[in-house]
């Protein structure tokens, strides 16, 4: 018979570590913790009941496997054995949590039940272990809640009673109560209160819910057993996967432990801690705790919990008791565990503990979630201790890690100006700016609109979590740093701050006050600074990091650029976006839009020049404007290429239709006309004459060059004459010239007679022996591709414009895609069959390696045929998409071309692909 159910005691265990996939994260880590030789940490005892199980329970109509009853018994009588108990005994009761554990960590996404095993039979016997009636019927009143909320109303499927859920009205229970006694917390209620509790929660549950609270053991641990693997389908845990990318068909395991509590007294406590500080990546011990708590207590962020320790107290700038200083002994012990579980698995912990009367318990340990700086220096840190080697390093290193390190910030001047309206924990770096709301659901809502928020709560819980992805910053009132939103903000790389106890709630929870005396009402804007973990009034301005000074980006990109053999260029069109490239180590420029010099600031002559060409009436007059642009161009390109000091420039020829220089407004086509000495309806008309029905289809790219030879005779001779001027001076120059949006060899032998002629005369005019210039093209129509072998007869480089390829392939517009792409990329049911997507991503942002990769792929090698050293690349955006950039090393270019920001993010993808070719799993997102 199958093994469903895998028990671990401290000292041994029947699973391993090496099982996450079948005992889930928790379930394969408290198994390694227990029975490794190295750890054999004091973990309460307990049993694992595998994934195969969730996953037969979801395939046979929510029902378990032959078998499974026997095991889970028979594993429980060890736990029995081990702590000296009882399940269901009256005298002397084992009781028992059940905990959910997927393979990979979804915090707070799923279900637990704490307590199950308390009836009103064993009560009694909880007391007499304990001595502590109070405390028993506290645990008790806690089971009734959690069990109502979690197996009788979400996991029944029953609708929130009373539109709030039976967890709410519990509540208002317990704080109707409090009142009517003049109470203002928990730990007012005597003994005496918690059983009249009990007995009220008993008859409302009852009423609520049209069921009593199960007084058996049995039928409570069964019912929690399922209500955790049915919330493996709970919205909010398929939303979580959605957005992470974890597929419905892993399941989770269940994990049932032994109860140990950190709300004993002043000598119990529990607290997560993390074996290296999760915000900076700095190499000390961090974490927090509670005195006298739950687990649940600081996970949820309800109180507010104090440091471990001095180090964690100084960069949480809470000044309270530490640990350390109030059981220094269990502190002693907790800090040894750290050090062994570090060297153990080679990386971050994130620790779980309760100390129960004196007696520490690890319950939980995995790989923690960190920032992207925290990342980066922990795997650098990790390499130079000697705990990894360089490929490790690197695969634990995800792009979206090293994007945070590019992230933006508060721009630090205008931040000294300002005062904080309030402090709270730096939970996660970077800075943002975004106007208030108060629940997730506006943070959706006005996310839709195109609206940047700051989704502003009390506390975050697990159902906020759609709500916290979409907007730009989080920020709470209560929590520490490992509480929920910190968790989940720093796993996305998400800018936020927790625990904040300047927020005071409007009692209708529409706007907060501030020490300050500032209201902020929805709608408001903010500013946040999460690396310090400060909240600004208003819109303060954000600025790009600045990673050249960061001696860890810095060390990593030496490392990476050890391992990755694909180059990397950025797209870039001005001499301070190519400073930029180059400083984010590009290797060159691998598009040269010469449009962009039409556009935006200092445009304002060429492009009048521009339109003087584009309305010309003869050859001779389009011959004269663009004499008159010439010098523009000229210097512009002159001015990229001095800076790149002669590393490689593709320089693209004209690109767009003509039709979007024409002036739209009608002053601005008097304006025009006016300036050119015309009639404007003359401008009119040739505005008119120039319309096409699909512009990008239309009269662009080379066509222009064929129909107007003129157009790029004038830029290839500024082209050539900026590079030999700079030759002449003495400066290193590598410019290759691109002609855009070619289908047919024809058109490239066509403008190659041009390029020829005018090089000879521009070598000749500058007195050159030779001006070395490559002359290619970009592969961005499927008929390019597929005659790539013409065309490289021709042509000497290749650059791939999958932005264009892309459209051209799928036919989707690249300008307006947006309305139906949501459609395509959401999951939908047809006639209940299993929900499916259309597209798996957008095809702008990631390449379609199916489809517009084969045509990639054939364009390669049908070139590469004709021409062996055919220089090939991309510029598309695609070049700084990481798994694109992989592919583009698969298929074996020679360079990426992205824009400037992201070559860093295309380096490291570049070295990822060398590990994966050898076999390393790197870390994706
Ligand atoms: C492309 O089409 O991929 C490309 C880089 O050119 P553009 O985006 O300028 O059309
Ligand atoms: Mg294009």
């Amino acid at each position: 018979m199958s093994k469903y159910v895998y028990s671990f005691g401290e000292g041994r265990a029947e699973g391993t570590g090496a099982m996450r996939e079948l005992l889930g994260g928790k379930g394969a880590n408290l198994a390694e913790m227990a029975g490794h030789p190295d750890l054999r940490l004091p973990v309460p005892p307990g049993f694992t009941i595998t994934t195969e199980v969730c996953t037969y329970y979801y395939a046979h109509g929510r029902t378990y496997p032959d078998g499974l009853k026997e095991q889970v018994e028979a594993a429980l009588r060890e736990v029995e054995r081990l702590t000296g108990r009882q399940f269901g005994d009256p005298r002397n009761p084992l009781l028992v949590s059940v905990r959910s554990g997927a393979r990979e960590s979804m915090p707070g996404m799923m279900e637990t039940v704490l307590n199950i095993g308390l009836t009103e039979k064993t009560l009694p016997g909880l007391v007499a272990q304990t001595g502590d009636e109070r405390f028993a019927w506290d645990c008790y009143r806690r089971l009734i809640m959690m069990y109502a909320d979690v197996v009788m109303e979400k996991a029944a499927g029953r609708e929130p009673y009373k539109g709030e859920g039976i967890r709410k009205f519990l509540d208002n229970i317990l704080e109707a109560y409090k009142k009517d006694k003049g109470y203002q917390f928990d730990v007012d209620l005597t003994t005496a209160d918690l059983q009249a509790l009990v007995q009220m929660f008993k008859d409302a549950v009852h009423r609520a819910l049209g069921e009593p609270f199960p007084e058996d053991p049995w039928q409570q641990l069964w019912a929690g057993i399922g209500a955790v693997f049915a919330s493996w389908m709970g919205k909010r845990a398929v939303e979580y996967r959605r957005i992470e990318g974890i597929p419905d068909t892993w399941g989770t395991a269940v994990t049932v432990q032994a109860m140990v509590f950190g709300n004993m007294g002043n000598d119990s406590a529990t607290g997560v801690a993390f074996t290296r500080n999760p915000a900076t990546g700095e190499n000390f011990f961090y974490g927090e705790y509670l005195v006298n708590a739950q687990g649940e207590d600081v996970v949820a962020g309800i109180r507010t919990p104090a440091p471990i320790n001095k180090p964690s107290a100084r960069a949480q700038g809470r000044n309270l008791p530490t640990l350390e200083e109030l059981m220094p002994a269990v502190y002693a012990q907790l800090e040894d565990i750290r050090n062994r579980l570090e060297r153990h698995y080679r990386d971050m912990q994130d620790i779980e503990f309760t100390i129960e009367r004196g007696k520490l318990y690890i319950l939980q340990c995995r790989t923690g979630k960190r920032t992207g700086v925290a990342a980066v220096r922990m795997a650098l840190d990790m390499l130079k201790e000697g705990l990894i080697d360089e490929k490790e390093a690197l695969a634990r290193i995800a792009p979206s890690h090293v994007l945070e390190l590019l992230l933006p910030r508060l721009d630090p001047e205008t931040e000294a100006k300002h005062k904080p309206i309030a402090k709270g924990l730096p939970a996660g770096p970077g800075g943002a700016v975004g106007q208030v709301v108060f629940t997730a659901e506006d943070a959706v809502a006005w996310t839709a609109q195109g609206k940047k928020v700051v989704l502003v709560r009390e506390e975050t819980s697990p159902e906020d979590v759609d709500g916290m992805h979409k907007a730009v910053a989080i920020l709470t009132g209560k929590g520490g740093m490992t509480s929920h939103a910190a968790l989940v903000a720093r796993g996305w790389g998400k800018c936020c701050i927790v625990g904040s106890p300047d927020i005071e709630f409007s009692p209708d929870g529409k706007s907060f006050r501030t020490p300050s005396g500032h209201v902020v009402k929805e709608g408001d804007w903010i500013s946040l600074n999460g690396t310090k973990g400060y909240v600004y009034l208003g819109q303060l301005p954000l600025v790009n990091a600045d990673p050249k000074h960061d001696a860890y980006f810095q060390e990593l990109m030496r490392l990476v650029d050890k391992y990755r053999r694909l180059g990397v260029r950025a797209n870039a069109d001005t001499p301070k976006d190519a400073a930029q490239a180059l400083a984010f180590g590009a290797e060159g420029i691998g598009l040269f839009r010469t449009e962009h010099m039409f556009y935006g600031e200092g445009s304002e002559k060429p492009l009048f020049l521009l339109r003087k060409m584009i309305m010309s009436r003869t050859a001779e007059e389009r011959r004269q404007a663009l004499d008159e642009l010439f010098p523009y161009v000229k210097a512009d390109v002159k001015a990229t290429l001095e800076v790149m000091e002669g590393k490689p420039v593709t320089i693209r020829l004209l690109d767009p239709p003509l039709h979007e220089f024409v002036p739209q407004g009608e002053d601005k086509i008097e304006e025009l006309a006016q300036a050119l000495g015309v009639d404007p309806e003359e401008v009119r008309q040739r505005g008119e004459a120039l319309r096409e029905a699909n512009p990008m289809l239309g009269h662009r790219g080379v066509r222009l060059g064929i129909t107007y030879p003129e157009i790029t005779e004038m830029q290839i001779r500024a082209i050539l004459e900026a590079a030999a001027e700079l030759l002449v001076a003495g400066k290193k120059v590598d410019p290759e010239i691109m002609i855009p949006v070619t289908c047919t060899a024809a058109e490239l032998v066509h403008q190659k007679v041009l390029f020829d002629r005018i090089r000879a005369e521009v070598a000749a005019k500058f007195g050159l022996a030779e001006l070395p210039c490559l002359y290619g093209t970009m592969i961005e129509i499927p008929r390019a591709a597929l005659r790539a072998g013409d065309l490289a007869q021709v042509a000497e480089f290749f650059s791939f414009g999958t932005n264009d390829l892309t459209q051209m392939t799928f036919g989707f517009s690249r300008d307006d895609i947006g309305s139906f792409l949501p459609h395509y990329l959401e999951k939908i049911s047809v006639d209940g069959q299993k929900p499916m997507s259309i597209l798996p991503a957008d095809p702008f942002q990631t390449l379609d390696q199916e489809g517009v990769g084969e045509l990639v792929r054939i364009g390669i090698e049908r070139g590469r045929r004709t021409r062996p050293n055919l220089k090939v690349g991309i510029c598309g955006e695609h070049g700084g998409d990481p798994e694109s950039v992989k592919f583009c090393h698969r298929v074996g270019m020679d360079y990426v071309s992205c824009s400037p920001f992201r070559v860093p993010i295309a380096r490291l993808a570049a070295a990822h692909a060398v590990l994966e070719e050898m076999g390393v799993k790197v870390k994706k997102a």
